[in-house]
């Protein structure tokens, strides 16, 4: 049976989720502590300001909640809920850096938070239930792949790996050829950006490790991109890997392909 997950090591959800609703608890006890230390204004524009500034919170606070109940709707349903979407990327946009440090405050690794959010993405990108040619799909890889002692160029131009089989450069050409999707490897975000720009890919699949994926699934939003992890055998950055079968399985999520 094949896994559903397509990041490794399995990732839980509730984390991730569960770090959101406690930055939202976090930043509304800040608000209630605001009101405390301000409930004696001396002026009206004091009191003016107040109410101002809490009721900007709140309405933050209130966006930020639907968000989070839309993504753990979208979760629980499987299945996309339109109008809240805009709402559940305010939430992440918002709450992901105040996760993140909170689970520091908890000592809970921060790539292991990071993998949980890679999680849910990929669970909500799934409910799109997108179905698209493979032409409109983009597969980003990172350069790390490359095997270290190659002397090819291939940032520049894949089409320069000489297929000697050496890395996972070789086995992305073979998907390319297989399921004729685009391929675009990539040095960093600019890199990534600009194949973005080039191929108007309808979705992505991009393979990279936690840090980065989950950067540039926030920084490509409302473009869907399923997130796979990299393999580091030799440590990060260097001489990577990927597992094939989970690259095949969400090109497959988007597109459909005849092998
Ligand atoms: S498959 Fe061979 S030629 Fe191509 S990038 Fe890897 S090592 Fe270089």
């Amino acid at each position: 049976m094949i896994s559903n997950s397509l990041t490794e090591p399995q990732a839980k959800k509730r984390l991730f989720i569960g770090l959101l609703a406690g930055s939202l608890l976090a930043v509304l006890g800040l608000a209630g502590l605001l009101y405390y230390l301000m409930s004696h204004p001396t002026t009206i524009l004091q009191q003016v300001l107040l109410v101002v500034l809490i009721g900007a919170i709140l309405l933050i606070m209130v966006v930020v909640a639907f968000g989070i109940g839309g993504i753990v709707l979208t979760i629980w349903l499987a299945k996309t809920i339109k109008p809240l979407q805009p709402l559940m990327r305010v939430a992440i946009g918002l709450l992901f850096p105040v996760a993140i440090g909170l689970g520091k405050l908890f000592n809970i690794d921060t790539d292991k938070i990071k993998r949980s959010f890679i999680e849910v993405n990929n669970q909500l990108v799934r409910t799109k239930e997108l179905k698209l040619k493979p032409s409109q799909l983009l597969l980003l890889a990172p350069h790390c792949l490359q095997k270290s002692s190659c002397p090819h160029k291939i940032t520049t131009n894949i089409n320069n790996c000489k297929r000697c089989g050496g890395c996972p450069v070789d086995q992305l050409l073979d998907i390319r050829e297989r399921l004729g999707v685009n391929v675009g490897l990539a040095t960093g975000g600019t890199l990534a950006r600009k194949y973005v720009k080039e191929y108007r890919p309808k979705a992505v699949v991009a393979i990279a490790c936690e840090r980065d994926l989950s950067s540039g699934i926030q920084d490509s939003s409302p473009l869907p991109v399923l997130g796979v992890l990299n393999e580091r055998p030799f440590g990060p950055c260097f001489n990577t890997q990927i597992s094939v079968s989970q690259v095949e399985i969400a090109i497959r999520y988007f597109a459909e392909v005849e092998n």
